[in-house]
This record gives C-alpha cells, sequence and structure tokens, in this order.
C-alpha cells in the first residue's frame, strides 16, 4: 500500500438516542451495524484515495441519510404537524468554512445542500423557503413526501402528537428508533471537516431549530483544534455550545481532545441537564467518541489500525 503522507481518521454516529438494550433484536442490531459499517467504509475509503475531509465526511453522511433507520434524510422524524423538516451543517477546518440548512423538506441529501451553501452562496446558513429557493436554483430534485415516510416513525410520533412532548428516544419507554448521523475526518493533508445530519426530533414544533444546522453548538471543525458533531437533546446543546466549547477547552485551556470532550460530555451537559454524546477528531487523527446516553450508534477507524463499531457502552 502506498505510503500516506499523514495519518488519515473518521468517525460517524447514528444517534445517541439508541433502542432500550433489552429491545435490540440481534436482526436489528445487525442491521444498524451494517450501516453503519457501510458509512464508515465509504469515507474511510475516500480518504485513503486522497479525498478531502470535507468529501470523507459528506459521503458518509449522505449514507446514513439514505437510510431510514437514522434520524436524517429518508429516516427523519415527525414533527408536531406530521411533517419533515431537516436541519444539517458541514464545516471545513483549513479556512473555517461552514454551510448549513434549517428546516428543509424534500431535499434527499441534506448535507449535500449544505455544502453547496458553503462553496456556492456567500451565506453560512439558509432556512425554510430560502434555503429550498436555493436548491431548486441549483437544480436539486424534490422527493415526495412519501419517500421520507416512515410507518415506525409515524407510529412514534403517534404516541405524542397531542402533547406538548418532544423528544429523543432514549426518553421514550417505547421500542422506537431515532439518531440524528454524523461524520468527522482528518484527511492526509491534516485538514478536518465535521457533518451533521437530521430530522430533529419527534413531535417538534413547526419551525423549531435544533444544535445541528448552529455551528459550534452541534457541529464545528478547526485544523488548530478539532472537528466535532454532536448529538442529542438539541436545546441543550445550543445552550451549552458544545462543539465549540470542546474545540476551546483544547485551544484556551491545552486540553488534549480526549478530556475536552469528556469534560463537556460528562460534566458541563449533565449540569444543566442536557443529554446525548459527540464524535470528535484532532489534526493528528485521534478520534473520541463520549455519550452519557444508554449509547450511541458509532464506529470510527484510523490507519494505525484502530477499529471500533459499537451502540451500548463497551
Ligand atoms: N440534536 C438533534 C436535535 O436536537 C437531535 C439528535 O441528536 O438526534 O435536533
Amino acid at each position: 500500500m502506498a505510503q500516506l503522507s499523514n495519518k488519515i481518521a473518521i468517525a460517524i454516529h447514528g444517534g445517541a438516542g439508541t433502542l432500550k438494550k433489552g429491545m435490540m433484536t440481534p436482526v436489528k442490531e445487525a442491521e444498524y451495524k451494517k450501516a453503519l459499517q457501510e458509512s464508515l467504509d465509504a469515507g474511510y475509503k475516500a480518504l485513503l484515495s486522497g479525498k478531502s475531509a470535507v468529501d470523507a465526511t459528506e459521503l458518509a453522511v449522505r449514507i446514513l441519510e439514505d437510510s431510514t433507520l437514522f434520524n436524517a434524510g429518508k429516516g427523519s422524524v415527525f414533527t408536531a404537524g406530521g411533517t419533515h423538516e431537516m436541519d444539517a451543517a458541514i464545516m471545513e477546518g483549513d479556512h473555517l468554512k461552514a454551510g448549513a440548512v434549517a428546516l428543509i423538506n424534500g431535499i434527499k441529501n441534506p448535507i449535500s445542500l449544505a455544502r453547496d451553501i458553503m462553496e456556492r452562496s456567500d451565506h453560512v446558513l439558509l432556512a425554510a423557503e430560502g434555503a429550498m429557493e436555493f436548491a431548486k436554483k441549483l437544480g436539486y430534485e424534490l422527493k415526495d413526501p412519501e419517500y421520507f415516510y416512515d410507518e415506525f416513525r409515524y407510529q412514534q410520533w403517534q404516541e405524542i402528537r397531542d402533547t406538548d412532548q418532544f423528544q429523543l428516544d432514549h426518553s421514550l419507554k417505547k421500542d422506537t428508533k431515532f439518531g440524528t448521523v454524523g461524520a468527522v475526518a482528518c484527511d492526509q493533508q491534516g485538514n478536518l471537516a465535521a457533518a451533521t445530519s437530521t430530522g430533529g426530533m419527534t413531535n417538534k414544533r413547526y419551525g423549531r431549530i435544533g444544535d445541528s444546522p448552529l455551528i459550534g453548538c452541534g457541529n464545528y471543525a478547526n485544523n488548530a483544534t478539532c472537528a466535532v458533531s454532536c448529538t442529542g437533546s438539541g436545546e441543550y446543546f445550543i445552550r451549552a455550545v458544545v462543539a465549540y466549547d470542546v474545540s476551546c477547552l483544547m485551544e484556551y485551556k491545552g486540553l488534549a481532545l480526549e478530556k475536552a470532550a469528556f469534560e463537556v460530555v460528562h460534566n458541563r451537559m449533565p449540569r444543566i441537564g442536557g443529554d446525548g454524546g459527540l464524535i470528535a477528531v484532532d489534526r493528528h487523527g485521534m478520534l473520541t467518541m463520549p455519550f452519557n446516553t444508554e449509547g450511541m450508534y458509532r464506529a470510527a477507524r484510523d490507519s494505525d489500525g484502530l477499529f471500533q463499531l459499537s451502540i451500548y457502552k463497551d
């Protein structure tokens, strides 16, 4: 194999709201693991062939968006109005460029639209009709609502549709599936990128935007520190500015990646009641995937031989 100019590394997640441990059947577990593996392999292969961290994270996230198992793209959860409103963001750590979309529907791969906003517009975040207009201008094909219909997610919404609740899967008693998706990577040039995509939270209010498309909250990348993609109760992630906080602990306090991520997920987030987790990579290709929930669908691989694919705590 050709010598790599730099260590490459990638991590992906499929959400911190996993099925309760007792409810996971071997068949379901195998399905989740297969989807995670496919996304991880595609991203890793892209890095190996010299593609950028942005390419690799976009590709890995697109694969998870195309699966109904995860709460993004095709598998997005239902809002209180019975619709789908998707959010996504992508950021690169070299020039700190970023693109994000919020409250969009009908777009098969929101992460690609976020990337187009980063690369083909002068803006960072476009929402609702404005984002849809931009997508149409670029020739995006719109999918019918049926494409996003999933019986399981529909039932998940039925259980709380007439209440004021909106929720993550792990706050439910019932067998549900859930999971924002994300990827972080370090490429052969030592550049970092982070990508995150979500349908948000079941029964969320019309117009609610979570942490995922907000740069610094659910998604952040900076070559000087790290790239981070989050999953969990968005309202808390916004208030704690989670992704940027990990970066700040590294930049201003000199903490190593793992320590910085641990501090945010296990100390700062629980203090305000936030549950969830994150995946992160630094410019040396070090990876970490902490979470304070029962599980987090996650996988990681680097060119030093590290490989991990797990759902619950090890
Ligand atoms: N953070 C997402 C949101 O609040 C939900 C998730 O991570 O699954 O929209």
